[in-house]
């Protein structure tokens, strides 16, 4: 996901705002992969990088007379996403056929839903800084994913070859309003439909392994204008990052474009991050196009009343109630709070953490600045680790009660997330455990005021910060295992 750093985008610092006088209209849609074992309509297996073409049924492969039969738990992940985004769930819902001819798609047509999908409204909170808002959804549909185009020509040897393993398998779609202002409010609120859907176990949203895509709708208007502008709609979005610069973009060429005395023309851009632009794809297709009609083979979708109570009775809490639960009962800030919360996970563990610990601000920070870095270096996730919840309680009162400085802690901390040693012991095999002994810092300390007369008489005239200085020292001498603590105490007593 390397970016090549171009334009006039300012997105980095947030300062991007549209061309005076114009206002964005976005409005996105999202395919997520359900986290289902078989396919939405087959009992083929949903697995990510097997062989191409293994993981196929004679429904994957669109043979003639064969069936599709629903697949049940994929209604039940999908009907749980729409509770917890407090949508509506229809009762009575149907399956159409989408045409449209496509090399990866066999059947010539894909199963969705139209006309009546299984899922109304709803809303997905944002949060920008202070400002909090709440983008409306106008469906969410299930439908059957098509399979895939093979280009690598390391691999096919310059043709293109149909990989079908990912034919059939279960996705929702879910449409927002065009609500949404800016790119970065874009970009807050994929990470947060993101967030809720792995807090609930629907979809793992990884974006690079394509099971959580987003199309973003950009339209520009006259600030005040009440008539929305012609949408152009941005593929192969795969980065939050990419998302706000792609939009900010596209609202620049639009701009650009009226201003001229041009016309934006409906049709589908791709993005491309190695040049930082669109360009442009097909023209977009109206839905009469698509000749959409319900699908003979499969039933009418029922989703009982009773269920979708059990499945509501059953959610867990979501990331944006517990970040405002992390802020308002744990004091953090709203950044480290977001942060802590984009994965349950990392939720929990930092959660039971700080509970053992007793200052959650305090392991929030060390969450922030030692345990997010050493999980991104090692490319693992918390779950690959044997670091415990308890390992990080009792490291940071290790610290706390001066027994290891936290320089020698974080130094280690790699080595103690990976071998999941007690704390305790592993700083005392390196010989990390902090120097408070006084008598010991009193020896080194007189050490470094002899080798430093000038510093201690400028000390002497009323230059306090020169204790920094001797402080520094006397830290390096120990390599970072003085308690800083204890040696402000000896070397005041000394140069009082
Ligand atoms: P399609 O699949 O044909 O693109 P959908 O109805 O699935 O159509 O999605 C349309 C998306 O475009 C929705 O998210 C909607 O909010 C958004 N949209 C519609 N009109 C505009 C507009 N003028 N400007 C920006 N977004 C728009
Ligand atoms: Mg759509």
């Amino acid at each position: 996901m390397a970016a090549s750093e171009s334009s006039s985008s300012a997105s980095a610092s947030g300062a991007w705002a549209p061309p005076e006088g114009w206002e964005v209209v976005i409005g996105c849609e999202v395919h997520s992969q359900l986290r289902t074992e078989s396919k939405l309509f087959s009992s083929a297996p949903n697995t990510f990088g097997a062989a191409p073409n293994t993981q196929t049924t004679e429904v994957d492969l669109g043979l003639p007379g064969v069936l599709p039969v629903v697949n049940r738990y994929a209604v039940e992940l999908a009907v749980r996403a729409g509770v917890a985004l407090g949508c509506e769930i229809q009762h009575f819902s149907l399956f159409a056929r989408k045409h449209y001819f496509y090399p990866d798609l066999p059947k010539g047509y894909q199963i969705s839903q139209y006309e009546q999908p299984f899922s109304s409204g709803g809303l997905v909170p944002i949060r920008l800084g202070d400002t909090e808002r709440a983008i409306p959804l106008t469906r969410i549909h299930m439908e059957e994913d098509a399979g895939k185009l093979v280009h690598d020509d390391a691999l096919t040897g310059g043709a293109t070859h149909v990989d079908l393993n990912r034919a059939g398998v279960a996705l929702i779609e879910i449409v927002s309003e065009p609500a949404i202002a800016s790119p970065a409010e874009a970009a807050a609120y994929l990470r947060s439909l993101r967030a809720a859907l792995r807090y609930l176990g629907i979809s793992d949203c990884d974006m690079e392994k394509g099971n959580f895509r987003c199309d973003a709708n950009v339209s520009v208007r006259r600030s005040g204008a009440s008539e929305l502008g012609t949408r152009v709609e941005l593929k192969n979005l795969n980065s939050f990052r990419f998302v706000e610069r792609a939009i900010e973009g596209e609202v620049e060429r639009q701009v650009d474009l009226i201003e001229a005395g041009g016309e934006v023309v409906q049709e589908t851009r791709h993005w491309d991050e190695h040049t930082g632009t669109t360009r442009a794809g097909r023209l977009k297709e109206d839905d009469d196009d698509y000749r959409y009609f319900p699908d003979p083979d499969l039933v009418p979708l029922r989703i009982e009343a009773d269920w979708v109570e059990e499945i509501r009775a059953n959610l867990p809490e979501l990331p944006h109630a517990r970040q405002l639960r992390f802020e308002r009962e744990l004091g953090l800030s709203s950044p480290d709070a977001g942060r802590l919360c984009e994965e349950r996970e990392l939720a929990d563990f930092f959660e039971r953490s700080a509970e053992l610990h007793g200052d959650a601000r305090k392991v929030a920070n060390w969450m922030i600045r030692s345990v997010l870095p050493t999980l991104a270096s090692l490319g693992k996730a918390l779950s690959e680790l044997p670091l415990t919840a308890e390992h990080l309680a009792e490291l940071v009162g290790l610290v706390d009660e001066g027994k290891v400085t936290a320089a020698s802690a974080r130094e280690v901390f790699a080595e103690l997330a990976e071998s999941g040693r007690a704390p305790a012991e592993l700083l005392h095999e390196k010989g990390l455990e902090a120097v408070s002994d006084e008598v010991e810092l009193e020896g080194i300390a007189r050490e470094v005021l002899d080798a430093n007369p000038g510093n201690v008489e400028q000390y002497r005239a009323g230059e306090a910060k020169v204790l920094n200085f001797f402080i520094g020292q006397i830290i390096k001498r120990t390599r970072g295992k003085a308690n800083p603590a204890s040696v402000r105490s000896v070397l005041e007593r000394l140069l009082a």
